[in-house]
C-alpha cells in the first residue's frame, strides 16, 4: 500500500480503479507559409468551431453545476474574441509567414507568461485559461478530438492537471472523485469538484503507472492510498457506507423543521472548531453555530491573534451564516489546549486550573481585544457572545463590566457593533447548582457536558483508563442539566447543550421532555438528530 496526503478541496470517500488521464502532447510544428490567406482563414474557421464547442460545453454545464460555476466557458469563449488576443496571432501569421497553429502557440505561450507572472490571483489563474482554449484551437486545426475520453467504468481521475473544459467534458456518471498535481482550492476545476459532490485532491505527484490501480481517495483528510491493505479498504468501505446514509438523510430531512410528531420544536446548530468547517455546516443545514470554538485562532499561531486577525475570522463566519446565529465562545485555552506564548507553566491539575475565563479575567489585555474583533465582527451579522468555564456571579458582574468598557471604546471610535446576546456556558457543578442566580445575569445557557460530565463524576475527560465508568448518561448529569433548563426557563431565558450528549440520539426524547430549547451538535450529526426530532412524539 502506498499513501500520499496532499490537500483536500472536496470531502467525501471514493473507491475504485485509477484512470491515468494525460493530456494529449500537442506537438506544434513550425512551418513556412506562402500562402497566408489560407492559414488566416484556416485559424478564423477553427476558432468558430471552438467557440462552438465551448458553447454546447457551457450549456452542458449549466445543467450540470449551474450558471454561475458553467460562467467559465462564457469566459472562454470571450478569450478567444479578445482583440489582442487575435492581433497576435493574425500577425505571426502575416508578418512571419508562419503556419496557424504555430502562430497560437507562441501567442499562448506569451499570454501564458504574461498572466502568471502577475500579482492578481484572478488574473494568474487566466493564464492557465489561455492555455487551454489555445490548446483546443490547435487540436481543432490538427483534426483531432477535442473530448475527455476516461473509459467505460466509473474512475478515479488522476492527472496533472485538469482544465475546466476537461473536467465537464468527462462522464459524470464514470468519475467518482479528482486527484491532481497542480491546481487551486479556488481553481475552477475545484468549483466544479465541489459543484459535482465529488472528493477531489490537489498536491499530490500522480504517476501514470497507477493506471488500472485500485485506490481509496479520503477527501475529509486529504489522503490517496494506492493498492490499500485489506483493513484499510473495509474500513474506508464502511465510512462510505455511513456517509452515503447520512446522503440519503440529507435528501430526505434537508430544509425540514426540527419538530416532533406532537408539534414541539427545538433550534439544532453546529458546533465548529475553524473555518473549514463552514462548508459542511451548510451542507448539513444547520440552523446556526451553536459553539465556535475561537481557540483554533490561538493554537494555529505562534504569537497572540491581534484584534485584526480575530475580526477577519469571526466577519468571514457571520457573513457566511447571513443572518443565521452565530455563538462565538471566547478563549478556552489551558488544560488539554496549551500554547507556547502564553508561558501558562505546568500545572499538577490542569484541567482544574488556570484556565479559559479565568485567563481572560486575570490578562483582560488579551479578553479585551478579543471582545473588540467578535463586537465589530457583530456588525456583519447575527453574533452571540458566551464565556466558558464559569463558576459564579461574580465572574459574569467582572465580564460585564469589561464588555460595557470595550463597547465605550469602540464607540469612541466611531466603530459600529451590534447588538449581541451574551451567554455562559455552564459546565461546572458550580454554575449548574446556581443557575437560578446566574440566569438573572445573561440571555441564555448552553450546556457543556463534556466538562461538566468531568467534574461532575470526577472523571479526567483525557483519561482513557476510565473510559468504563465515565458514563455521561450518569443521573447526576442528567438532572443537573434538567435543573439548569428549569431554571433558565423561570426567568425566561433560553439554554441549548452544546457539548457531545447533545448529538445523543438515545437522549433527544428525554431533553426535549426537560424543554431544551437549543441542541449544537458536530456538522454531521445535525441530521441524524433531525430525523430522531421528526419521529420523536
Ligand atoms: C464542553 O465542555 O462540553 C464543551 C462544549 O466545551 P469543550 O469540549 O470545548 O471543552
Ligand atoms: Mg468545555
Amino acid at each position: 500500500m502506498e499513501r500520499y496526503v496532499g490537500k483536500s478541496i472536496f470531502n467525501g470517500i471514493a473507491i475504485g480503479k485509477l484512470y491515468f488521464y494525460a493530456k494529449e502532447e500537442q506537438q506544434v510544428r513550425r512551418s513556412k507559409t506562402k500562402d497566408v490567406k489560407t492559414e488566416l482563414e484556416r485559424y478564423e474557421a477553427a476558432k468558430q468551431q471552438a467557440i462552438a464547442e465551448l458553447t454546447t460545453l457551457y450549456e452542458k454545464a449549466v445543467k450540470e453545476v449551474g450558471e454561475v460555476n458553467a460562467e467559465i466557458f462564457n469566459v472562454h469563449i470571450m478569450m478567444l474574441e479578445d482583440d489582442d488576443y487575435n492581433d497576435s496571432i493574425h500577425n505571426i501569421i502575416e508578418k512571419q509567414e508562419l503556419n496557424a497553429e504555430f502562430a497560437v502557440a507562441t501567442t499562448a505561450d506569451n499570454f501564458y507568461e504574461m498572466f502568471s507572472t502577475m500579482e492578481d490571483e484572478y488574473f494568474k489563474a487566466r493564464a492557465f485559461d489561455i492555455k487551454d482554449i489555445s490548446e483546443r484551437v490547435i487540436k481543432i486545426l490538427g483534426g483531432a478530438s477535442t473530448g475527455s475520453d476516461i473509459g467505460s467504468d466509473p474512475v478515479i481521475v488522476a492527472a496533472t492537471e485538469l482544465a475546466p473544459s476537461e473536467t465537464v467534458q468527462m462522464d459524470k456518471e464514470k468519475l467518482i472523485a479528482f486527484v491532481t498535481e497542480i491546481g487551486s482550492s479556488n481553481s475552477h476545476t475545484a468549483i466544479l469538484a465541489r459543484t459535482m459532490n465529488i472528493p477531489a485532491l490537489i498536491g499530490i505527484q500522480v504517476q501514470e503507472s497507477w493506471n488500472g490501480k485500485m485506490a481509496i481517495v479520503d477527501g475529509n483528510n486529504g489522503v490517496l492510498y494506492i493498492e490499500p491493505e485489506e483493513a484499510v479498504l473495509q474500513d474506508f468501505q464502511r465510512k462510505k457506507e455511513a456517509e452515503e446514509k447520512n446522503r440519503e438523510l440529507l435528501l430526505q430531512l434537508k430544509g425540514k423543521e426540527n419538530v416532533t410528531l406532537s408539534g414541539q420544536t427545538i433550534k439544532l446548530y453546529a458546533n465548529i472548531g475553524n473555518t473549514s468547517d463552514l462548508a459542511s455546516v451548510m451542507k448539513n443545514d444547520a440552523g446556526g453555530i451553536g459553539l465556535l470554538r475561537s481557540e483554533f485562532l490561538y493554537l494555529e499561531t505562534d504569537h497572540l491573534p491581534t484584534e485584526e486577525e480575530q475580526f477577519q475570522v469571526y466577519k468571514q463566519v457571520a457573513e457566511t451564516m447571513a443572518g443565521k446565529k452565530v455563538i462565538i465562545r471566547t478563549l478556552d485555552i489551558g488544560a488539554d489546549k496549551q500554547v507556547e506564548y502564553l508561558n501558562l507553566g505546568k500545572e499538577d491539575n490542569p484541567a482544574m486550573g488556570y484556565r479559559a475565563i479565568r485567563i481572560c479575567l486575570t490578562q483582560v489585555d488579551i479578553f479585551k481585544t478579543q471582545l473588540k474583533a467578535i463586537l465589530r465582527a457583530s456588525a456583519y451579522g447575527n453574533i452571540a457572545i458566551m464565556y466558558p468555564m464559569i463558576i459564579s456571579v461574580e465572574e459574569v458582574h467582572k465580564i460585564k463590566r469589561i464588555v460595557e468598557e470595550v463597547k465605550a471604546e469602540l464607540s469612541e471610535l466611531g466603530i459600529a457593533y451590534g447588538q449581541v446576546e451574551q451567554g455562559i456556558m455552564i459546565e461546572t457543578p458550580a454554575a449548574a447548582v446556581i443557575s437560578d442566580l446566574l440566569a438573572k445575569e445573561v440571555d441564555f445557557f448552553s450546556i457543556g457536558t463534556n466538562d461538566l460530565t468531568q467534574y461532575t463524576l470526577a472523571i479526567d475527560r483525557q483519561n482513557s483508563k476510565l473510559d468504563s465508568i465515565n458514563n455521561p448518561h450518569h443521573e447526576a448529569v442528567l438532572r443537573l442539566i434538567e435543573l439548569v433548563v428549569k431554571n433558565a426557563h423561570k426567568e425566561g431565558i433560553w439554554a441549548g447543550i452544546c457539548g457531545e450528549l447533545g448529538a445523543d440520539t438515545t437522549l433527544t426524547k428525554r431533553f426535549l421532555e426537560m424543554g431544551v430549547d437549543e441542541l449544537s451538535v458536530s456538522p454531521s450529526r445535525i441530521l441524524p438528530v433531525r430525523k430522531v426530532i421528526r419521529e420523536t412524539k
